[in-house]
């Protein structure tokens, strides 16, 4: 039986998922998982990274504007915070994909928000997506 409170203590206070997922022999998505489940606050990537003492941080996340992208300084590059996410956990993007915000927030870069995606299919889910709000939009003008 596992102790997430107890669980959930070592990862506040800097234990990383990953170390404690191979101790307990599950996967870090499933710890992830039932973390939340039970209704532990899981760290953003940014906070994860400050608190693992990362010798490569120089600190600084930079959101854009638009909130579309969300940036972060490694071995003094600027580069994406969801596809450096994504890398930590899961090794380089294979060509053709992107990666797609479940809940549509972009600087949201939590594992558990990111998803693997064809370039077409994310295009076509966008595309379905802005359809859909039009099509709202029309039906609240209408009542
Ligand atoms: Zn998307």
């Amino acid at each position: 039986m596992i102790n997430y409170k107890t669980i959930n203590e070592r990862y506040k206070n800097g234990t990383s998922i990953k170390d404690m997922s191979a101790e307990l022999n599950i996967s870090p998505n499933l710890l992830r998982h039932r973390l939340r489940n039970n209704g532990f606050r899981l760290k953003s990537y940014t906070e994860a990274f400050k608190l693992a003492g990362n010798s490569n941080w120089k600190g600084g996340r930079h959101i854009r504007k638009d909130e579309s992208q969300v940036f972060i300084r490694k071995n003094g590059k600027q580069r994406l915070e969801h596809l450096e996410v994504w890398e930590e956990n899961f090794g380089k993007l294979p060509k053709g994909f992107v990666i797609h915000h479940l809940n549509l927030d972009a600087t949201d870069n939590n594992i558990d928000n990111l998803m693997l995606i064809k370039i077409g299919d994310h295009l076509n889910l966008h595309k379905r997506f802005n359809q859909d709000r039009i099509r709202n939009d029309i039906v609240s003008f209408a009542d």
